[in-house]
């Protein structure tokens, strides 16, 4: 039995079902693997509603993250039973995905599960978290230090935010982190943050320099907060950008850099190279705490999964989705 959720289109609809995929029916691809768990990102949002031209074809089994044991491989490197976690590589937009019991896929897209991961962690993490551990990464490499100053990160309880909010406070950062949900001071707290803003401080039009307050910052949101956290930079600041949950478009104006030396740093997830994939997994794996993996997560099935992609477009989802298709 191999229980999928599969996209069809109609009249330009996206339509999701559960349903039967017979081994036919599964891609060409030189390992099978057995998921356990996938994860609801942003992107998953977009694919399952619809609301994002992120399908490139149909049928489609969406979910971008998978982990799982390989049933068969005709890769040397990898063998039955060894556990493997998929991310990226447009898997879930090009090619199908994670929301399945069974996929045939490309062993080229694997990495071995980081040593002191189980699967589901991995997956409580997935694209959200290996993406905000390369903000981290990206941040100290531009030469981020926490005597610098606070960090702000918006879009904070979200999947992504989250987990940089608990990965800065880790590394010993001040984090500040802007929310639009009013509860959130209590979880963001918990998560490490210092202090909590609302999102309508950030939404008023920035000035082309305002108040220095920020010497970094990991925007997952762009559009206007964006434009209000670079003119609210400090001097040599630094700022992740890696997301569009508020807009893609960045309205700014170039003061922030020629006269703060501010750097924009561009992050993604999806392409990086396997050997960037797996020093983040290894870093992931030795800084993240069990109990904060706990705290951002709900679990759901497949047939759950266009009920949540909905709330995640909507920002109405707090911390991580964690897919269960079995
Ligand atoms: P989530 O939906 O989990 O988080 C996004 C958060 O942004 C929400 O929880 C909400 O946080 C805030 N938000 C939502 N809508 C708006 C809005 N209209 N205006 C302002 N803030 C809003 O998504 P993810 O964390 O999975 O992804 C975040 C972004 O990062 C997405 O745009 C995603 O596409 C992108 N991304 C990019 C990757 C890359 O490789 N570059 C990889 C992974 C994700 P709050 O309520 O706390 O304000």
């Amino acid at each position: 039995m191999n229980k999928a959720l599969v996209l069809e289109q109609e009249d330009k609809k996206t339509l999701a079902g559960v349903r039967e995929l017979s081994m036919d029916e599964l891609p060409e691809g030189d390992v099978l693997v057995n998921i356990d768990f996938s994860s609801l990102n942003f992107k998953d949002g977009l694919a399952v509603t619809g609301a994002g031209k992120i399908v490139h074809q149909f049928p489609m089994v969406p979910g971008i993250d998978l982990a799982g044991t390989v049933a068969e491989s005709d890769n040397p490197d990898y063998k039955p039973g060894d556990p493997v976690v998929l991310t990226g590589w447009s898997v879930g937009e090009r090619y199908w995905g994670g929301y399945a019991q069974q996929m045939r896929l490309q062993s080229k897209w694997l990495v071995p599960l980081a040593e002191g991961l189980t699967g589901r962690q991995a997956m409580i993490i997935g694209t959200a978290g290996l993406t905000s551990m390369l903000c981290v990464m990206r941040l100290q490499e531009g030469g981020l230090k926490p005597e610098d100053g606070p960090v702000v990160v918006t879009g904070a309880t979200g999947g992504v935010g989250s987990i940089v909010v608990a990965l800065l406070a880790r590394n010993g950062y001040e984090v500040v982190a802007v929310s639009g949900k009013a509860d959130s001071e209590d979880y963001l707290k918990q998560l490490g943050a210092s202090e909590v803003r609302t999102r309508s401080e950030f939404e008023e039009k920035a000035r082309p320099l305002d108040r220095a307050l920020w010497a970094g910052a990991v925007d997952t949101v762009g559009g206007d907060i964006l434009a209000k956290v670079l003119s609210q930079m400090k001097y040599d600041g630094r700022v992740a950008t890696v997301g569009l949950a508020a807009s893609h478009a960045l309205n700014t104006t170039v003061m922030p850099f020629i006269l703060r030396g501010v750097d924009l740093l561009g992050v993604d997830s999806v392409m990086i190279p396997y050997e960037r994939r797996v020093q983040a997994w290894k870093r992931l794996a030795e800084e993240l705490p069990e109990e904060i993996l706990d705290q951002v997560t709900e679990e759901v099935s497949l047939e759950q999964v266009p009920e949540y992609a909905q709330n995640i477009i909507e920002g109405k989802v707090r911390g991580r989705v964690l897919v269960n298709p079995n």
